[in-house]
């Protein structure tokens, strides 16, 4: 399967942006990841890292496949050292308790300053 037949969920936001049927500033792309700018910016740098193929919790795909999670944190690195000083906090918002609203994996990757702690 290449990256342009990627697994979709028709009325999945992420879905269509990997697809390229909506606008994001990408900042990484390979095989099975991208990483695209928060629109939504909560730090200097605030940049999401989302496989390509839909999974909708990052609980079920660390079971499912550890090794597409762990190039996601690839990833994060990747994204933290070209955009900033290559420290970082990369957060999985699980459940819409914590805050969860888009239901595609990804993973938010802030850096760019010191960061607070007070996330409750
Ligand atoms: O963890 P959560 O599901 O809330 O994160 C979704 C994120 O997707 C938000 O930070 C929001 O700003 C971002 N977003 C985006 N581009 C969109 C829609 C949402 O960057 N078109």
């Amino acid at each position: 399967m290449t990256s342009a037949e990627s697994v979709s969920e028709p009325d999945c936001l992420f879905c269509k942006i990997v697809a390229g049927q909506l606008p994001a500033d990408m900042v990484v792309s390979t095989d099975r990841v991208v990483a695209f700018r928060d629109i939504d910016p909560k730090a200097p740098v605030h940049v999401l890292v989302v496989p390509r193929d839909h999974h909708g919790d990052v609980s079920v795909l660390a079971s499912s496949d550890p090794a597409l999670l762990s190039e996601m944190v690839a990833v994060a690195d990747r994204v933290a050292g070209e955009l900033a000083d290559g420290q970082y906090r990369m957060i999985f918002n699980s459940g819409p308790r914590a805050g969860q609203s888009v239901f595609h994996v990804h993973g938010h990757v802030l850096a760019g300053a010191s960061l607070g702690w007070s996330p409750a």
